[in-house]
């Protein structure tokens, strides 16, 4: 059983010597628990927060011990009721091969409803993140102008596709390579993309919206974030889901510059966190889950294998290597 520990906090870009792949016995399923083979193992930008002790809404990870994250894996071992030896299961014992799990943090997943990693990504936490950002956060609604950042990531990809579906008046997504951009047009329906490495991200904005946004999804910060109130039309709505741009800095990046322009537009920005909305959980599975199910909203995922790429795979994707949801395959 081999398990990723993190040995220093990271100051700026995480080096791999913050890391290390150390074997560990596997563990033994005690009484409500479950020992899972873990199939599908997450990797988040959040995570990169939770390598800093720097006060959050999740506790840091402790040093010298295994980190945590998603992962969907086998039960092979069950001293639980309700959960038997051949389910599989979605917990939060991720960077590792096996994990005892406590049975009331496990969910049990279908393997026959959907692949096993769509429980990740498109079905899990990011799938619902794009769902609840964007239709409770930014309190979407028909015929709105959506501009999306991080549009070929995971969650970027879905909340522009989710606002197509319901109607908006257009979408426009920013990524980081051509090939991206082109991706977010041709096969997610997007109505207008850039490439934000291209030029300065508020003109190519005016450009892709020159009637202005009603809604911007933030999962970047920075310049994306001023480009976006400098587009904001009046009720425009920003919800702040990620600022991924900012999340190796070791210096507090600068705010957006035009902040008063939100007195003009009675605009509102907002933060969420996805842990707060999983009682639309139901409502998002019903909803989305056909969409998938049809090919009406299409998802890629960026698998890498093997647990002795778990940490490469995490670094990818503060790089952008991915596009969709980042999973490693053990
Ligand atoms: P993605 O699949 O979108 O992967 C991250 C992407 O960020 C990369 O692929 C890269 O794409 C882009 N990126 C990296 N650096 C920069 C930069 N400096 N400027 C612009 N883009 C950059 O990840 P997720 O979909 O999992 O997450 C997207 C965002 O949502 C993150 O900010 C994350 O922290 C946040 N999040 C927030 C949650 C919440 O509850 N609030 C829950 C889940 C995610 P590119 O090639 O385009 O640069």
């Amino acid at each position: 059983n081999r398990e990723w520990h993190l040995l220093s906090r990271p100051v700026g870009w995480p080096k791999p010597e913050d890391f290390a792949l150390v074997e560990a016995p596997v563990p033994t399923a005690r009484e409500g628990q479950v020992l899972v083979r873990n199939k599908y193992l997450s990797v988040d930008p959040y995570m990169r927060g939770r390598m800093s002790d720097a006060k959050s809404y999740i506790a840091p990870f402790e040093l010298g011990k295994a980190m945590q994250g998603g992962a969907v894996g086998e039960v092979v071992e069950s001293n639980a009721e309700g959960i038997a030896v051949g389910d599989h299961v979605l917990h939060f014992l991720g960077w590792r091969e096996y994990a005892a799990v406590d049975a009331r943090h496990a969910v049990k997943v279908d393997p026959a409803a959907a692949p096993l990693s769509a429980y990740l990504g498109v079905l899990g936490m990011t799938g619902l993140t794009a769902y609840a950002g964007l239709l409770r956060t930014a309190s979407f609604k028909e015929g709105d102008a959506v501009f999306v950042s991080g549009a070929a990531g995971a969650v970027g990809s879905q909340v522009g596709q989710i606002a197509k579906l319901k109607g908006a008046s257009r979408v426009i997504g920013s990524a980081g390579s051509d090939e991206k951009v082109k991706l977010l047009v041709d096969e997610y329906g997007f109505d207008a993309a850039f490439n934000y490495k291209n030029g300065p991200v508020a003109e190519q904005l005016r450009e892709a919206a020159p009637d202005g946004i009603d809604v911007y999804f933030d999962n970047v910060g920075g310049d994306h974030l001023e480009a976006a109130i400098g587009s904001l039309n009046e009720g425009g709505r920003i919800a702040v889901c990620g600022m991924i741009s900012v999340y190796n800095n070791t210096q507090p990046a600068p705010g957006p510059k035009n902040l008063a322009r939100l007195i003009q537009t009675r605009g509102r920005i907002e933060g969420f966190l996805v842990g707060d909305h999983y009682d639309l959980q139901p409502q998002f599975v019903q909803e989305v889950g056909p969409w998938v199910a049809s090919g009406a909203l299409k998802y890629r995922e960026t698998v890498v294998e093997g647990i002795e790429n778990n940490l490469e795979a995490f670094l990818g994707v503060l790089r952008g290597d991915n596009v969709g949801k980042m999973v490693v395959k053990l």
